[in-house]
């Protein structure tokens, strides 16, 4: 089955390490965008009737920063125009400083059941920084309205001065709250956000202390009770995200919005980031791509492996020779012989060990 994918590219402001498509200037357009996507989900159900889908994931931006009838209208239409399973994954994304109980009863009611906070920090100083709009008191106070639901928060690793006692603060903080899944991310500070000039003056960890930082995050995590089940993603047992879980086995998806990117039938393709482009696109009854492509052959075998190897379930073997008609460990003999140390082979499958999951990235160029 596949997943369903809605951009809200709105913030009430920009965070300094932000490269995400979010535009705290262009909230007065919602009304306006909200009717695209209305329009752009329309067209895209004609186009792919046959599709079963199982998870809707809203995120973007701030999802919880805009008036909640957009969001009710966007599930809405959802339900209307795809044939969704009986019990899907509804997951919105919230910013603890813009949750309210209003908020919270209308996303029930429209069948949210997932929810994710983004928290990064559990220092009110790290936040200011990082022009969060949130404070810790404000995480607080948004997971206990959450108090019973199924919920995930976001960690940063890497930020400035951060040492084990601080990262061991906000797991704490998170497992306290009740939170069921934490998405753990090392910080990656891109070229031309603020936070980027930081960087280069030396004023963040470097990778070394960032890779070590993490690692004990990792351990502390499983001590609180949280699986890792892929690279940046630990879940309390049968709470693993079923949506992500569908990005990383290759599954297909419909993205709507800005920015937002689409698998389906072999065709990889994404929107245009800028917004006035992408609605004026929609409003002419075009859809708003500006990349589109088709993955045939190896291309396929690679992105299965990239994916399959940044998850704790590895690579199945049986499922590589049904995909690909050939055994895997026989494919892949001379790679298994330079990388076999980093690898776990057993039980039908072949994972990254978890302490090299953080640099997978060489481990899996090697099977490409
Ligand atoms: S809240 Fe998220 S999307 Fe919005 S500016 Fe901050 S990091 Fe970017």
């Amino acid at each position: 089955m596949s997943g369903i994918y809605v951009h809200v590219p709105f913030c009430k402001s920009k965070c300094t390490y932000c490269d995400f498509a979010s535009y705290p200037r262009e909230t007065g357009k919602a009304e306006l965008y909200f009717a695209c996507l209305y329009k752009e989900m329309k067209a895209r159900a004609n186009q792919y009737r046959k599709k079963k889908f199982d998870t809707v994931y809203i995120g973007g931006g701030t999802p919880s920063f805009v008036d909640e009838k957009f969001i009710v209208g966007a599930i809405r239409q959802i339900k209307d125009k795809f044939d969704l399973s009986a019990e899907p994954e509804i997951t919105i994304e919230i910013n603890p400083g813009t949750l309210t109980e209003e908020k919270l009863s209308a996303y029930k009611a429209a069948g949210v059941n997932r929810f994710s906070l983004g928290l990064q920090s559990a220092d009110d100083r790290m936040l200011e920084r990082l022009n969060r709009i949130h404070t810790l008191e404000d995480y607080l106070s948004a997971a206990e309205m959450l108090k019973g639901e199924n919920f995930n928060a976001d960690a940063l690793v890497g930020l400035f001065d951060q040492t084990e006692k601080d990262l061991e603060k906000t797991l704490s903080v998170i497992a306290d709250s009740g939170a069921s899944h934490v998405s753990m991310y090392a910080l990656k500070p891109e070229e031309g956000t603020p936070i980027f000039s930081s960087y280069l003056n030396g004023d963040l960890p470097d990778e070394d202390a960032v890779a070590d930082l993490y690692e004990f995050g990792v351990k502390y995590l499983k001590s609180r009770g949280f699986d890792r089940y892929e690279v940046s993603n630990f879940a309390k047992k049968g709470c693993e995200s079923r949506h992500n879980l569908n990005y990383w086995r290759r599954g297909e998806y419909l993205g709507f919005g800005v920015a937002a990117s689409s698998h389906a039938d072999n065709r990889r393709f994404t929107n245009t980031e800028i917004i006035d482009e992408y609605i004026k696109c929609i409003l002419s009854g075009h859809f708003a791509e500006i990349s589109s492509e088709e993955i045939t052959g190896d291309e396929i075998r690679s992105e299965y492996l990239m994916l399959a190897l940044r998850t704790e379930a590895g690579v199945d073997h049986e499922e590589f020779r049904r995909l690909f008609g050939k055994p895997f460990e026989a494919t892949f003999k001379e790679v298994l012989k330079s990388q076999g140390k980093y690898m776990d082979i057993s039980g039908g499958r072949a994972r990254i060990k978890p302490e090299y999951l953080f640099v997978q990235n060489s481990i899996i160029i090697s099977f490409m």
